[in-house]
């Protein structure tokens, strides 16, 4: 009898969390998953990958052709029912921090077989964001890199007062990959709910039902830690452009909240940069004392770059998920009247400095009171304003004025703010008739 043609699967997890809690990510740190089922769909060909993560499938009576291969966790390592993205609570919503979970994943197989001699011609997943990726390792052996669709990180309890969600808050990692954004996690009180890889990979960390801490002491429109009325969606992104499969997955993941949560609206989807929150200098007495920081020591000024200038929010207004500035709800003709009349004197104005209302005045001695108008207008769209309530209007383009007119500039004027970094706080022309056009949006 010949000999029986078998084909090596070795299977590995992406995705390492050491003694340490410190997370690896990439084929070097991987490790391999042992009792997961190995299935050529529709053959006998099936068996269990052991402790090193390789099984030996036989596939002597497969001719060749196409076949579906798929891998199935075993009960330890499956995900569970509300680890799916934005899904009811099963009672489970919480795991070990660092604990990873994976989904069955199915690849497209083309093997021949040559008289007995197999050749794995190629093996792969359905979709770009799928969960794992294949290798053609030798001609009858196939690497698998397996991605965990759940990474178990802190969570603060449930909502407090069992409120649902309003908000949806995009971050930037500023890592490359999903190990740097899970490093920071693992060993700190803070996480978000969801992680999005550059391939448009989707880690769930925590139930949305529970609280993540990724906005800590913070203040949106009114709202103080908006963490308790949020949900946090981090996108890996070093620096530069998010990729067309992020934009996907960010979308999928918020229509899928609006219909679990319609409390949130497409104006509740706010970059984490446009709330207030701690300065760095405050973290240490932030760990410490979660809720102790004063107001004022909240500012909008040290998070410029989440998710920064290189989020494209129109790929999000294109689908209804986002407030936009919308030319045919305000004529660049009726800015005349806004502002005290102040652009229609002076159509180059540029407020770039330290002024106050009391100091930018007409010929008639009186002032434009354009400082404040403009104060109450980005209070409006919910931005801070001042240091002390963030909501009153003070006269004065002062810093937290400017911050707020910076954040307002990075969303709603394509290619006005060039750098994750540097603050533009123009008050022009452009910008006064983008505001009026966002607010009237909001009315909507
Ligand atoms: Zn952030």
């Amino acid at each position: 009898m010949a000999k029986p043609m078998m084909m090596t699967v070795n299977l590995r997890a992406l995705f390492t969390v050491n003694r340490n809690r410190q997370a690896r990510w990439g084929s070097a740190e991987s490790h391999p998953i042992a009792k997961a089922t190995v299935e050529i769909e529709g053959t006998s060909a099936k068996t269990t990958t052991q402790t090193y993560g390789n099984a030996q499938l036989d596939v002597s009576e497969l001719a060749s052709g196409d076949y579906i291969l798929s891998l199935t966790p075993d009960a330890g390592n499956l995900l569970r029912p509300s680890q799916e993205h934005v899904n009811a609570s099963d009672g489970n919503m919480t795991d070990a921090p660092g604990t990873c979970r994976y989904r069955p994943v199915k690849f497209k197989l083309s093997i021949s077989n040559e008289n007995g001699v197999l050749n794995v011609k190629s093996a792969n997943a359905f979709d770009e964001a799928s969960h794992g990726v294949a290798f053609i390792h030798s001609p009858n052996q196939l690497l698998i890199d397996w991605k965990p669709d759940w990474i178990a990180c802190r969570h603060s309890g449930t909502r407090p007062a069992k409120v649902a969600p309003t908000i949806v808050l995009l971050h930037r990692t500023g890592g490359a990959t999903p190990g740097s954004a899970i490093d920071t996690f693992l060993p700190a009180p803070t996480s978000s709910h969801y992680l999005v890889d550059t391939d448009g990979h989707i880690i769930k960390l925590v139930h949305e039902d529970l609280v993540a801490n990724h906005a800590g002491t913070s203040w949106w429109n009114g709202q103080n830690r908006v963490g308790n009325v949020s949900v946090g969606i981090e996108i890996v992104n070093a620096e530069g452009d998010f990729t067309a499969a992020q934009y996907d997955a960010v979308i999928r993941i918020i229509k899928d909240l609006k219909l679990k949560y319609p409390g949130i609206t497409r104006h509740g989807i706010v970059g984490h940069g446009e709330v207030r929150v701690r300065s760095d200098k405050n973290l240490t007495q932030f760990l410490k004392q979660p809720t102790k920081i004063p107001f004022h020591d909240l500012t909008l000024e040290n998070r410029p770059g989440c998710p920064g200038v290189f989020f494209d929010w129109s790929k999000l207004e294109e689908q209804g998920l986002s407030s936009k500035a919308d030319a045919a709800l305000f004529a660049e003709n009726k800015l005349g009247q806004e502002y005290g009349g102040y652009f229609q004197d002076n159509p180059y104005a540029k407020l770039t400095n330290i002024t106050t209302d009391d100091k930018v005045l007409k010929k008639d001695k009186t002032s434009y009171g354009v400082i404040a108008s403009l104060q109450m207008d980005l209070s409006a769209l919910g931005y801070s304003i001042n240091a002390v309530d963030g909501v009153t209007a003070t006269g004065t383009y002062d810093a937290a004025t400017q911050a707020a007119v910076d954040r307002f500039r990075r969303r709603y004027i394509p290619g006005a703010v060039k750098t994750n970094t540097a603050l533009s706080p123009i008050f022009d022309r452009a910008t006064a008739i983008a505001l009026k056009r966002v607010l009237l949006d909001r009315q909507r």
